[in-house]
């Protein structure tokens, strides 16, 4: 039996699952005490329900026992981000809005991964409404980086990456409209990629801005995340920005699309404020694919001093939108101040939402409000586009580009008050979302301080197939993965 069960990858488990060395029941006990030996000082959850998780870890073994096909995610327990439904569990997307609500079904990723026999173990903290970049707006508790319990995990998938950094799941769910799913995985050492913009479903996410989510896997490995994918991708009629594509064997492609790549390095991306072990590691990674034979180019992405202004019209337009369906009336927190119905509208979302929440929504409605919509929304969509044409000139030259995923490396807990601050961490991250583009983030070591550094691949859309093999080539040639936390 492989030692350390909870940090093994799925890959390994699958194996030992396969061979009767361990049942998903003792996988799934291994998980849940690990858990409870740490997450006092992680807190990556916001709920976990032990007897389900024991309950389909059972039902794995007994289907195991029976004879019957048991895929790679059979058996393994997956933790899901708090914005992702699950029947009969609760769904809070980390706000007292939604404290006591309880789902009564399940997104489309859920039940595929259901379908594909995985554990459903948990929910992940997350920032309230996935709005943030350090996990400290949820409305319960910020989550502790596993690497130094004083910093951020990054956010706002914070707890899906810090519960993987912890041994507390084998492999998670977050979603990511700026970086969310990227730049946790960064800052705790972890594998995250976001897909391109409709290969997976939202249906049963919690929207924030509906024109930039998508939900990804974090992993320990490329080879996890690609096995990950391979089970939530795939066309979806209840979404209607779901693509209808053929879905490759993602793990298979690891083996199969070898390259050698030609590899664009965007010179916007390396300018001030970038954490010079950060540029350094991108350094020596492009070294690494030099070595395996890679053309690397510099090219540029001329307008990715726009994309922060961009994103913050769009993503909040849309989010004061999506989030008008919480009035206190349908579902949710209702106040029991109010004098009358629209002061229940008032005070609901008033005591019910926290500050980044209301600033968003304060800014999105403003910027859509008559007599600032055509100076300030109108013009977002438009300069996307240019954004967007950036990285498709650039991939007339080039098959992917690497880039940091974060300027720095996981911050203090409390350190960044301005929200400006907070905003400008995302700056390597959100392009992508707005171009609609697959990105990853792999492990590429440590400062000298011990905190994990990230590195960003970002693919053609609809190519992770050809983006996870690329990042496969560092993965596997390197063994940050094989260091863990001290905790
Ligand atoms: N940090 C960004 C924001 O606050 C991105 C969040 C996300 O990807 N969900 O909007």
């Amino acid at each position: 039996m492989p030692a350390q069960l909870h940090y093994q990858s799925i890959t390994q488990l699958a194996a030992a699952l396969a061979a009767k060395e361990i049942s998903a029941v003792e996988l799934t006990h291994a998980v849940l005490a690990r858990t409870t030996a740490v997450d006092a000082r992680v807190q990556a959850f916001n709920s976990r329900d032990e007897p389900d998780a024991l309950t389909q870890a059972a039902a794995s073994d007994a289907r195991r026992a029976s004879g019957e096909a048991c895929g790679l995610l059979d058996g393994i327990p997956v933790g899901l981000k708090d914005v992702i439904a699950v029947a009969g569990q609760p769904l809070t997307a980390g706000s007292k809005i939604l404290a006591n609500f309880v789902s009564p079904y399940d997104a489309t990723v859920t039940t595929r991964l259901k379908q594909a026999g995985a554990v459903l173990w948990g929910r992940l903290n997350c920032d309230e409404f996935a709005m943030g970049s350090s996990t400290e707006n949820s409305a319960f508790h910020p989550t502790a980086n596993p690497w130094d319990v004083t910093r951020v995990p990054g956010g706002s998938s914070g707890g899906s990456a810090a519960a993987l950094a912890a041994g507390e799941v084998v492999a998670a769910l977050g979603s990511d409209t700026g970086g969310s799913i990227r730049q946790p995985a960064a800052f705790c050492g972890v594998v995250g990629l976001k897909p391109t913009y409709g290969l997976v479903s939202r249906y049963g996410l919690v929207a924030y801005a509906s024109s930039l989510d998508q939900i990804g896997p974090l992993a320990r490995t490329v080879e996890d995340a690609a096995i990950v994918l391979g089970g939530i991708a795939g066309h979806d009629e209840r979404d209607s920005t779901s693509f209808q594509a053929e879905i490759p064997d993602y793990r298979a492609a690891l083996a199969t699309r070898s390259g050698p790549w030609r590899i664009g390095i965007p010179k916007e991306y390396f300018g001030e404020g970038l954490d010079p072990e950060i540029g350094a590691a991108v350094e020596r990674a492009v070294k690494f694919y030099q070595a395996q034979g890679c053309e690397i180019r510099e090219v540029s992405l001329p307008h990715t001093q726009y994309c922060l202004d961009t994103y913050y019209i769009i993503a909040t337009a849309e989010a004061s939108s999506n989030l008008a369906r919480f009035d206190g009336i349908r579902y949710g927190h209702r106040s029991k101040n109010a004098k009358d119905v629209v002061d229940l509208y008032f005070q609901s979302r008033a005591e019910g939402f926290g500050a980044e929440v209301k600033r968003r929504i304060i800014l999105g409605t403003y910027v859509l409000s008559s007599g600032y919509y055509d100076a300030s929304y109108l013009r977002a969509p438009q300069v996307r586009t240019l954004i967007r044409q950036d990285f498709l000139n650039a991939y007339r030259e080039v098959d992917a580009l690497l880039t940091p995923t974060s300027p720095i490396p996981a911050f203090k807990l409390g350190e960044k008050s301005d929200p400006l601050a907070m905003y400008l961490c995302d700056i390597y991250t959100i392009g992508v979302n707005l171009a609609g583009l697959p990105a990853i983030s792999v492990p590429g070591g440590f400062t000298t301080g011990g905190l994990p550094i990230g590195l960003q691949l970002i693919g053609r859309p609809f190519e992770e197939a050809d983006l996870l093999a690329l990042a496969h080539t560092y993965d596997r040639a390197h063994d940050w993965n094989k260091r863990h936390p001290a905790l």
